[in-house]
């Protein structure tokens, strides 16, 4: 299949994991270096490509792939998953959500539940799916869940200025939507992670460009190259990582230009800064407030604001004690180092969100059978950190 299979042939995905051992065989060498070079894959898309085609096995010791915090339904904070059961919860309300938000947990129930006891919550697959529900049901009011980073945020933008322009009164927004730029700071100023380089996240480069991520450059000296999808994406977006590092440079660079232009999608920015405006701060799970990370609707749109037209509670809960999603979101702790991993947590018992989404690192490493490290012990690779 075109676009797929050119990106999947192994003698070329061979080439690039020989590429990827001589240039990290070197650079160790050279920089007289014994703990791994750290490459954090931002995106969970990144991750599920990873454990999908077993490209962790085939990388060397020496390279140790840090999942980042690249999945919104992962990063959904329990206070908000409460607010969503609340709205939906509320008389004649019609919640609509994507799929894979419905499972997360809040502090008693999810969505799935909260619907097994009557809400009237309905799945979507896209923010005009919820706005045509409007349209069919005018006595009723329909709140979209927005959720997602930049790649999701234009098609909710233009679905808010379309339910405008259309009169549609009943139709409402409950906006999750977050901005990866200030997240990935926050990473880097974290203590905790000590990042050599990243890969960068391909859909939301597609619509921000590649200039957002230039202060990494300047500021951190970090290699980022952003990246598709498919192995050899990956695996060559690793090499351009290592080239950087073997030449002691440090740039933003572009694997995936098949799809990322280097200014992105103007249109679709021009939506959404028409439609949204940054929040002073947003609750991310595991990651604590971040300033300037979530996106709220402007006044011009305040009419279709969820959250103007319900007293959400607004708490910020804490995950449940079993739950090690902060630690895994961050990269500190792989998935199988959560005490529930794979026992209590599984994806039909999902404990904490990174079991729930399809962009979980969690999910990732039980659906593509890595149950095998459950219990492996912190020796061996592990020991040269
Ligand atoms: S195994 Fe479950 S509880 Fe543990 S970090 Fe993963 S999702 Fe969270």
């Amino acid at each position: 299949m075109k676009y797929v299979d050119e990106f999947r042939d192994p003698a070329v995905g061979r080439k690039l994991t020989d590429q990827i051992a001589r240039l990290t065989e070197a650079y160790m060498k050279r920089e007289k270096r014994t703990r791994p070079l750290k490459l954090m894959e931002v995106c969970g898309g990144h991750t599920h490509a990873i454990f999908k085609f077993g490209l962790d096995e085939v990388l060397p010791d020496a390279i140790e792939l840090v999942h980042g915090p690249g999945c919104p339904v992962c990063v959904l904070p329990v206070g908000r998953v409460d607010d969503a059961i609340y709205i939906a919860t509320q008389p004649n309300v019609i919640f609509t959500t994507f799929g894979d938000a419905l499972r997360v947990p809040g502090s008693k129930l999810s969505l799935l539940q909260a619907k097994a006891q009557g809400a009237d919550i309905r799945t979507v697959y896209s923010p005009v799916d919820a706005l045509a529900i409007a349209r069919e049901n005018p006595e009723r009011d329909v709140v979209f869940f927005g959720l997602g980073f930049e790649t999701t945020v234009p098609s909710t933008a233009l679905t808010v200025k379309q339910a405008k322009a259309e009169g549609v009164d009943n139709f409402f927004l409950f906006s999750n939507h977050i901005t990866i730029v200030p997240t990935i700071k926050a990473i880097l100023d974290s203590p905790d992670l000590q990042l050599d380089g990243f890969l960068g996240p391909g859909h939301v480069t597609m619509i921000i460009g590649m200039r957002p991520y230039q202060f990494i450059c300047d500021t951190y000296q970090k290699p980022f190259v952003v990246s598709g999808f498919e192995p050899l994406d990956v695996l060559q977006s690793i090499v351009m990582v290592l080239h950087q590092l073997d030449e002691r440079r440090c740039a933003v660079e572009n694997q995936y230009r098949r799809l990322v232009r280097d200014d992105g999608n103007p249109v679709a920015l021009e939506a959404v800064t028409d439609v949204f405006q940054l929040r002073p701060f947003f609750e991310w799970r595991g990651l604590g407030s971040i300033d300037h990370s979530g996106l709220e609707l402007k006044e011009a749109y305040a009419a279709f604001d969820a959250e103007k037209k319900y007293a959400i509670p607004a708490l910020s809960i804490a995950d449940p004690k079993a739950c090690q999603c902060g630690e895994v979101l961050k990269g500190k702790l792989k998935p199988w180092e959560c005490k529930v991993f794979g026992t209590a947590c599984t994806p039909e018992t999902p404990i904490g969100s990174c079991m729930v989404s399809s962009e979980g690192a969690c999910a990732a490493y039980y659906n593509h059978g890595r149950l095998t490290t459950l219990r492996r012990p912190t020796t061996g690779r592990e020991a040269t950190t």
